[in-house]
């Protein structure tokens, strides 16, 4: 009977441990009332944003369908009554397949998304949910901007409406609260990065969710250094398929000094802000996050080629030929070529 017992305290005291970091996210929610709250749900490869300030809801996308159980037991546990806006980014599965047990669990005031050509049955299903639950469907449209609580947001991208790539058709959303301000970049590629560079779309965030899982087809240096964010935060799978995140984006974000955040590693992730400094909370409280060090530049005067400053060649560098630039785009401007090996 004994051990039993102690059996038994043993496995209260394991699911009493597990839950610590869980409700202590939740615990967030009171203290926090009024500003603006940001939920990186971790729904394994996928993505799923939810965010919140003074009692009003967005969520962005929810994961595949096997994640939509998880995501509707989130919005409860976040005392989530009704949504007032649903985004789906773009019709892959990976982003709308919880949607539609969201769409058909709680009531949604707004539905905005992108027109596409997607025939799949996890998109139908979805618009299907849109107009059986009667929510009010909004086309994204470049330029529009809506309040969710105290905070605002805008929608960034995509600019246009015809690309091979369903990727590119992401709905880009900026929101701000007081001086802060969080990029969601769905799966947008280097095509849909550029035209909002292109049209001087106003990308810079202090918080980037670092689009298309941190795959290199995405997180252009260029439109990392537009966005020039003090935090990325990376929503994939533990181990996925598809090698997320791409060793390219991490070495791109910390070479520009961005603290990442990834829930492969972290699990579900919950940014804060009181509209002057951000807050990080996250699940598995055991993994340590690194500020990396922001790298320095350096170029050959001889041959024109710049570095970063930890790259094997620029001790090789004469002394009266090196030359130290402030950024990657000073060392372009003034007719420097990226080294092929350190690749700054
Ligand atoms: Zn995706
Ligand atoms: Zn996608």
């Amino acid at each position: 009977m004994k051990k039993i017992l102690s059996l038994f305290m043993c496995i209260a005291l394991i699911i009493s441990l597990c839950s610590c970091s869980y409700s202590d996210i939740f615990n967030l929610y009171t203290d926090y009332d009024g500003e603006l709250i940001v939920h990186f749900i971790d729904v394994g490869q996928g993505d799923c944003t939810l965010l919140e300030s003074d009692n009003e809801f967005m969520l962005i996308d929810a994961g595949e369908a096997e994640y939509s159980a998880t995501v509707c037991q989130y919005l409860e546990n976040n005392r989530v009554k009704k949504l007032d806006y649903v985004v789906a980014t773009h019709p892959h599965s990976d982003h709308c397949g919880g949607l539609t047990e969201v769409l058909n669990t709680f009531s949604c005031d707004n539905f905005i998304t992108v027109e596409t050509d997607q025939q799949t049955r996890s998109w139908l299903n979805v618009l299907d949910a849109v107009s059986k639950n009667d929510v009010n469907y909004i086309d994204a449209k470049v330029g529009a901007t809506y309040s969710l609580g105290k905070s605002e947001f805008e929608i960034l991208g995509p600019y246009s409406d015809n690309y091979d790539n369903y990727n590119d058709y992401s709905v880009v959303i900026k929101a701000t609260f007081g001086s802060t301000s969080f990029l969601f970049t769905g799966d947008a590629e280097r095509l849909a990065e550029h035209e909002m560079l292109d049209h001087g779309a106003d990308v810079s965030a202090d918080v980037l969710r670092v689009p298309h899982h941190g795959s290199s087809s995405s997180s252009s240096k260029e439109f990392l250094s537009a966005v020039s964010p003090t935090y990325g935060v990376i929503s994939c799978g533990y181990q996925n398929d598809y090698g997320h995140p791409h060793k390219e984006t991490l070495r791109s974000l910390s070479n520009i000094g961005v603290t990442t955040y990834r829930t492969d590693t972290l699990g579900t992730i919950v940014a804060t802000t009181d509209g002057n400094n951000i807050e990080f909370f996250y699940e598995n409280t055991d993994v340590k996050v690194e500020t990396p060090d922001p790298v320095h530049y350096i170029g050959n005067k001889n041959s024109m080629k710049f570095h970063i400053s930890s790259c094997s060649s620029v001790s090789d560098i004469k002394i009266e030929n090196k030359v130290t630039f402030s950024s990657r785009e000073d060392a372009i401007k003034k007719g420097y070529t990226p080294c092929k090996a350190c690749d700054p």
